[in-house]
């Protein structure tokens, strides 16, 4: 692993943080979000950040430029990232856009799909979502129900998904659907981009512990989708979802530039509270540091194999893991440095944060099942890092080279944003 940048990298970090100083929404590096009265006041400030942060050349560097990116490598994406992260800028709101829904289309979508869409993601014009889970698929991905038959021009959808992260914002999905009901269950799947706008398509909010609906229930009645929105081949639906599952895990940017802004804050939070003056406190502080700073170092070392052309491999389980546990630990700690204000809500008097660090204590508790559930990393963890033994199970075969012949463990998978 080698952590030293090059000139051009601190070159790109000198343009990026100059840019910042000029744009950014608040003071540069001390600001906060400002107070939204609902998610879709959020999301509309959001897609007039995100548009201004593309028009500048900032999102999605390491895309091709024919749709919008500059080409750049992992390492300078990287160097991106950790900048947005010292400026404290606001979160991209089409993050599965650009996270999940693009790399898939420029790794499995034809020209015309991903001259037709990748733009849009990264300038935040048209939102996405991820209609993956089912109430009986969830780490089980593959034993989706949803249905997708042949009808002239394209296919019709029929079936239920749920816990769709910004369904009710979204433009587009990217969909897994059955479209061959005899084939064993990986090989009878297709994936699909979905209209969020075409009819039949039904957005039942979800209300979370925050109080707040950014998951939905998605029903499709009859929902038609014309052949030009098949990506990949038809019943090659489990790879291209592979495709789209493996930018989940392994190298997590985006996590990371949040946790480095929620470490810091948290920091002032405690400077504030005079919390370096107990020294149980001031121990937890100091391990909260070490923890971020070694995710850092866990990201650049997965970040040093891209940059040889290696894949990321299942140890990408292991970062999943250790984020969402010293995500879970560091915002337990807000709340015990916030002491007798940590049960107050937003609308409190004297609540430092004004309510944020309970809204991020309660999202986080969430981290041990988006992206993949705790049970889940372990099991990839055990059997695919250590080489621990597994319970025998018959392959199936892949007789369609479609990514069948895996087993139902390598398939479990999670999702989540
Ligand atoms: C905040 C949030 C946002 C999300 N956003 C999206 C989204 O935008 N799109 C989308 O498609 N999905 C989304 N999800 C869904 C997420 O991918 C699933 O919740 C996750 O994959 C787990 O599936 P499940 O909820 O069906 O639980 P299940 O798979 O039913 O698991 C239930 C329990 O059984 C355990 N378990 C299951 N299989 C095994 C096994 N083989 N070995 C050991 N233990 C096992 C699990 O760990 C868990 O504890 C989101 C979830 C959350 C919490």
């Amino acid at each position: 692993m080698d952590l030293t940048t090059t000139p051009d990298q601190e070159r790109l970090r000198g343009e990026l943080r100059a840019w910042l100083h000029e744009h950014l929404p608040w003071d540069y590096g001390v600001g906060l979000p400002p107070r939204f009265t609902d998610l879709a006041q959020e999301v509309s400030f959001g897609r007039r950040w995100q548009g201004d942060l593309a028009a500048a050349g900032w999102v999605g560097v390491t895309w091709p430029t024919a749709y919008g990116g500059r080409a750049l490598g992992p390492a300078e994406n990287f160097v991106v990232q950790e900048e947005l992260a010292r400026a404290r800028a606001p979160e991209l709101v089409g993050r599965i856009g650009i996270n999940l829904a693009g790399p898939t289309l420029l790794a499995h979508g034809t020209d015309a799909q991903k001259e037709r869409w990748l733009p849009a993601v990264l300038s935040a014009a048209e939102l996405w979502c991820q209609l993956f889970s089912e109430p009986d698929a969830g780490s089980d991905l593959a034993a989706v129900r949803t249905v997708a038959a042949r009808s002239a021009g394209g296919w019709v959808l029929n079936g239920q998904k749920v816990w769709t992260s910004y369904a009710q914002f979204a433009d587009w999905a990217v969909c897994l659907a059955r479209s061959d009901t005899t084939a064993p269950k990986h090989r009878g799947l297709s994936f699909y981009v979905l209209d969020m706008h075409a009819e039949g398509v039904e957005v039942r909010p979800l209300l979370q512990l925050t109080g707040e609906a950014e998951f939905n229930e998605v029903i499709l009645h009859d929902v038609f989708v014309p052949d030009d929105q098949l990506v990949g081949a038809e019943g090659a639906g489990w790879r291209v979802a592979g495709s789209t599952l493996s930018h989940e895990r392994g190298v997590n940017p985006r996590q990371l530039v949040i946790h480095m802004q929620h470490l810091e804050e948290l920091l002032r939070t405690a400077a504030a509270a005079s919390a370096f003056d107990d020294p149980r406190l001031r121990q937890r502080l100091a391990e909260a540091y070490v923890e971020v700073r070694l995710f850092q170092l866990h990201n650049w070392r997965s970040l040093s194999k891209l940059e040889r052309g290696l894949e990321p491999g299942p140890e990408g389980s292991i970062l999943k893991l250790y984020w969402s546990e010293m995500s879970k630990r560091l915002h337990q700690l807000a709340l015990d440095i916030l002491g007798p204000a940590a049960p107050l809500w937003r609308d409190a008097t004297d609540n430092p944060g004004d309510g944020s660090w309970q809204r991020a204590w309660l999202y986080y508790l969430a981290s041990s099942i988006f992206a993949g559930t705790n049970e889940i990393q372990h099991n990839v963890i055990g059997e695919r890092v250590l080489g621990l033994p597994r319970e025998p199970e018959p392959p199936v075969p892949d007789t369609a080279g479609t990514g069948g012949g895996r087993t139902r463990q390598e398939a479990a998978r999670g999702t989540g944003f």
